[in-house]
């Protein structure tokens, strides 16, 4: 079936980027009419980028072969369950729909574990591992501001 060819590809990128030290073995293409308009595999190690996970990685080309800061009618392929990161990153870009291969659970038992971050969201500023803390309230609406008033400003 053309779905599990294409969580094939995914599973493949996965094995490719891990086979040649780039990072992880996570893997993602994104389709769009049937022909896959990006892939990415995950590159943490190997380009310093925390962020290079499949899927940012995916979405990027996907982004720039099409021209295009969302993924309209767009499926994503990813090999493991997005991590919050990455589920962000989705929600963002807007595809259609999105295929998983290995569960977030999956990926733990082999010592990638993403839990803690989904643990983390909903507790207080005070009580996350990475302390937040305001600063410069007022300053920092200056841009709101004037993005409220500018005239040729590209919505999304
Ligand atoms: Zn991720």
């Amino acid at each position: 079936m053309e779905k599990e060819k294409f969580m094939q590809e995914a599973i493949n990128q996965a094995l490719k980027g891990m086979n040649s030290n780039e990072g992880g073995p996570f893997g993602c293409v994104i389709v769009k009419d049937g022909k896959i308009i990006g892939r990415g595999n995950n590159k943490v190690t190997s380009s310093n980028d925390p962020t290079a996970h499949a899927e940012v990685t995916a979405i990027r080309d996907a982004c720039k072969n099409l021209n295009s800061f969302q993924l309209d009618g767009c499926e994503i392929y990813t090999s493991c369950e997005p991590c919050p990161m990455c589920l962000g990153a989705i929600y963002w870009s807007r595809p259609d729909k999105v295929y998983y291969g290995s569960t977030q659970q999956d990926a733990a038992n082999i010592g990638f574990d993403d839990e803690f971050i989904y643990k983390e969201i909903p507790l207080p500023y005070d009580k996350r591992s990475i302390p937040f803390e305001q600063l410069g309230h007022k300053i920092a609406l200056i841009p709101f501001k004037k993005w409220s008033e500018k005239e040729d400003k590209k919505e999304y």
